[in-house]
């Protein structure tokens, strides 16, 4: 590879929540980052560009410094997580857990407006990484422009399918739950008063997320994610909106009142896949978020995740400014690595392991519902990833 025609302190590749949320950590430090996404710039905000909402840890909130205000005005505190089995035709109350610990949720086209509003970005757009090598201390990537940019550290932000992740032969344990997530936002007639609901299905769950209503008919909202498998999915998921919320009321029930499809629904559609990597720094290189791990959404950990590896990776690269050394330094990637992969490989494995038991075995789905709030006390992959973990 010749010479960089542009050298920069600090490259993200991937302008997803992943990449904004570590531009914004880096750059409220005093760095100067780069991003670089093939999408237009523009669009990175757009309204339907992430149907999905995240319910953030006290943690995660801390992190991203998000203001009491910002939070009223856009996110929703959860105040009880309600458990069902899936064995009666609709909604029932089987287990329940309250959730003091502050977890709010927000919508992610929120949360990535609140990122592209609070940072000055600098970045080349509509252009792809296609290749990238190290080179006289720099890892320098190559843009499908034919473009070389340079930097003593480039960090990953690019997804599930990480190209620098393939491209460095990064070992990445893979696995398919050969399901499909349909995610978005719906109304509903009842007040959720800070509920969040969970049925665990033969095959998939469906799931709600209160959320901050702006609806001036007086409707409520929530978000969903409703998972199927994905040999069922194609067919379902492509009814019209107000045919699958009727299917999707067969299947909650009115704990919500009636649902409805909102006027422009913008639904999104997720295969799920999980993976998690032998190591997630190479020579100048740190993964982060999806191009790190990626892990199955029925305990909602990954953005989480993400938010912990970004604020990690920025206190090893202060650190390292702090003593003037170079910031892409092996031992210090090391570092950040010590502090990331264990804990996601853990999350990763335990969501895994959970998804196994409650598809795989008829008995377990029977115990939920058999045993109420007991269950939750005795399954500690719940409590921990509902209760503890949220705390974290
Ligand atoms: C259905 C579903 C529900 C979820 N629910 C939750 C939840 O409730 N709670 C939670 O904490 N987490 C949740 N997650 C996880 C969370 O959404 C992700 O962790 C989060 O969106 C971070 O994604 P990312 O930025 O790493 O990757 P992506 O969003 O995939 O972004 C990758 C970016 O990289 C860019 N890119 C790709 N290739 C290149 C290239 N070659 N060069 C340059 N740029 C490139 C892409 O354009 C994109 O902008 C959920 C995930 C799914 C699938």
């Amino acid at each position: 590879m010749s010479h960089p025609k542009t050298v920069q302190e600090i490259v993200i590749v991937g302008a997803g929540l992943a990449g904004l949320i570590q531009y914004r950590a880096l750059q409220s430090r005093g760095f100067k980052p780069f991003l670089i996404d093939p999408r237009p710039q523009h669009a990175l905000g757009l309204s339907n560009a992430d149907t999905r909402s995240t319910a953030l840890t006290p943690r995660a909130v801390g992190l991203l410094g998000l203001s009491d205000d910002w939070l009223r005005e856009h996110g929703q505190q959860i105040t009880e997580m309600v458990v069902d089995g899936g064995l009666s035709p609709a909604l029932r109350r089987e287990a329940s857990l309250n959730l003091d610990s502050g977890a709010w949720v927000v919508f992610n086209r929120d949360l990535t407006q609140f990122l592209l509003d609070t940072t000055d970005i600098q970045g080349r757009f509509e252009q792809a990484v296609v290749g990238s090598a190290v080179e006289g201390g720099q890892r320098i990537v190559r843009l499908n422009d034919g473009h070389q940019i340079g930097a003593r550290v480039v960090i990953a932000a690019d997804g599930k399918n990480s190209q620098l992740r393939r491209a460095e032969d990064i070992q990445s344990h893979q696995r398919d739950f050969h399901q499909t997530a349909l995610t978005g936002r719906i109304k509903h007639t009842a007040p959720h008063q800070g509920r969040a609901f969970q049925r665990f299905l033969p095959g998939g769950t469906l799931a709600f997320l209160p959320l901050r209503s702006d609806d001036k008919d007086g409707n409520h909202a929530s978000s969903f994610i409703w998972v199927e498998p994905t040999s069922k999915a194609k067919g379902l998921f492509s009814l019209s909106p107000d045919t699958l919320v009727e299917r999707m009321q067969v299947r909650f029930g009115d704990a919500l009142g009636t649902l409805s499809a909102p006027q422009d629904p913008a639904w999104g559609q997720f295969p799920l896949r999980a993976h998690h990597c032998e190591t997630i720094v190479g020579e100048r290189l740190a993964l982060i978020g999806e191009a790190a791990h990626a892990m199955h959404p029925l305990a909602g950990q990954g953005l989480n995740m993400t938010i912990k590896d970004a604020a990690a990776l920025t206190e090893v690269l202060v650190a390292q400014r702090r003593l003037g050394l170079d910031g892409g330094d092996g031992q210090a990637l090391l570092d950040y690595q010590r502090e990331r992969r264990a804990d996601t490989a853990r999350i990763t494995a335990l969501t895994t392991g959970l998804h196994d038991v409650l598809d795989r075995s008829p008995a377990p789905v029977r115990a939920l519902a058999a045993s109420g709030l007991e269950m939750i006390e005795r399954f500690p992959p719940i409590k921990a990833l509902l209760r503890r973990e949220a705390d974290r």
